[in-house]
């Protein structure tokens, strides 16, 4: 049994605590913060996440799915708003399944008390990695008093989100490394239930308000509210406003007004909030490789960090956990070096596919829901899904709804894209697109693709 130390006690380095700690290894956590059980880290703020699949089955090999279920709410479909206020309904799959949005100050309280559960871990707060000797996997904690600390441990594991520390100090050695901020920021708009508790917008939807460069979602939080994030693009161009455009607070009344006239409604003080709350940038993150020797693992957004638009950063996270569970359960934890070189060959390359599906959905979220073309596509590939579901499983449900691995979902995903291009080329398939022939049409570019 190894000694570990797992740098960050965020949603992934709890939930691998859980992991390890039930294997029989001596666990340590450290996290930077104080104990958000006691403490209220997220200063009030409703973030909210989504839970899908492949969160599902790594929760599920922890033994933690009906804890976390308990907290959640299920999501069955998309609805988007136009300017007019007018919705449209669009399900995730066929056959009702759904994604699941939690708090995430709430899921992270969970998986924490879930992994103190276990006798051989031990959660310790207020403990900033600052230095990592990677050849003698020890690192320095720093206390908010100044107190300095150094552990030394069989095995570090990163997960230290996206600006990790021990991953910066792999970038000393041969590491390759980019980062890359897109256009677009988020502020978070919070959305709340009526008087009386019951929630003002559909629980059972993801609410996308698409406005071609910019767009806001909302996802329900179990007390009846919404959390809502604007996303849109720092600087203002000639298609789009930008946070730098729209910063006075008549330029904010008259965006929300011009924009968004029903969320208006539904939060009489969106104005205030828009002013009051931080604006935040989206990075992503992709290096390589993500371990060191039989030393150093990165775990979780210190190893990918991505954009949030698909809604799978955690869930690949949390898969990362699993797999490395598995690797341990499979080769033993006598040879890490081993256990580290068949974790970075499984799961590098889904890091990168996630990423870059990731970055495809936010087109899709932000312009494609709203454009008939993009509805009569999810309308055929259902059909085509329902009747072949062993033939035709949509991009969407393979990432969401799937654990085929993202690298092969990414590439499915691409022979989709060109096999319906053909299909939505087809004379008069506005009319047609239910009939026999399409589907034949589709079947057979599938069998040559
Ligand atoms: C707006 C938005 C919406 C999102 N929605 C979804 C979603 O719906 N579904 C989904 O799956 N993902 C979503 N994500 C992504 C998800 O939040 C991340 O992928 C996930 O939080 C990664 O978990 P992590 O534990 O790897 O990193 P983090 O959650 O960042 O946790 C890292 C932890 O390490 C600690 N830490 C950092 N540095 C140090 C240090 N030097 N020493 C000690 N501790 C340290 C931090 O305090 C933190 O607790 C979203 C992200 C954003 C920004």
């Amino acid at each position: 049994m190894k000694n570990i130390t797992i740098v960050g006690g965020g949603l992934v380095g709890s939930l691998l605590a859980v992991f390890l700690g039930r294997r029989g290894h001596t666990v340590n956590v450290f996290e930077r913060r104080p104990d958000p059980r006691t403490t209220d880290v997220y200063a009030g703020r409703s973030i909210n996440l989504v839970v899908s699949h492949r969160g599902w089955t790594a929760l599920r090999a922890a033994g933690l799915e009906e804890s976390v279920r308990s907290i959640t709410v299920p999501v069955y479909a998309r609805m988007t708003h136009d300017r007019d206020g007018r919705t449209t309904r669009l399900p995730y799959s066929i056959d009702d399944k759904a994604i699941y949005s939690v708090s995430r100050g709430e899921l992270n309280r969970r998986l924490l008390s879930e992994a103190e559960r276990s006798p051989n871990v031990t959660l310790h707060f207020d403990r900033r990695c600052v230095d990592v000797d990677l050849g003698t996997a020890t690192c320095l904690f720093r206390e908010s008093d100044g107190a300095a600390h150094s552990v030394k441990a069989d095995l570090v594991i990163g997960s230290d989100g996206a600006f990790s520390a021990v991953r910066a100090k792999m970038m000393y050695g041969r590491f390759n490394y980019s980062q890359e901020y897109i256009e677009h920021d988020y502020k978070e708009i919070a959305i709340p239930a009526h008087a009386d508790g019951t929630p003002k917008l559909d629980p059972q939807c993801l609410h996308i308000w698409p406005r071609r460069w910019f767009m806001m979602m909302g996802l329900a939080n179990q007390d009846g509210g919404f959390t809502g994030t604007l996303f849109m693009p720092n600087t203002a161009t000639p298609q789009a406003p930008g946070f730098d455009t729209v910063r006075e607070e008549a330029q904010v009344r008259k965006f929300f007004a011009e924009q968004f006239p029903d969320a208006v409604q539904l939060v009489p003080d969106i104005a205030e909030q828009y002013l009051r709350n931080p604006q935040s940038s989206l990075v992503i993150v992709r290096c390589d490789p993500w371990v060191h020797a039989d030393k150093v693992a990165l775990i979780g957004d210190a190893a990918h960090a991505i954009v949030p638009f698909y809604g799978e950063g955690m869930n690949a996270g949390f898969e990362d956990c699993r797999v490395f569970a598995e690797l341990l359960d499979e080769l033993g934890d006598e040879d890490m070096g081993e256990v580290l070189r068949r974790y970075n060959a499984a799961r590098k390359p889904n890091g990168d596919a996630i990423a870059d599906l990731s970055l495809r959905n936010f087109v899709e979220m932000r312009d494609l829901v709203a454009d008939p073309r993009f509805i009569l596509r999810k309308k055929i590939e259902g059909r085509l899904q329902a009747r072949h579901p062993d033939q035709w499983l949509p991009l969407y449900s393979q990432v969401k709804f799937s654990d085929i691995a993202y690298k092969d979902a990414l590439r499915e995903g691409q022979r989709h894209d060109r096999i319906m291009e053909q299909v939505l080329a087809l004379p008069d398939i506005e009319a047609r697109w239910e009939s026999e022939e399409v589907e034949r049409t589709a079947l057979a570019l599938l069998d040559r693709s």
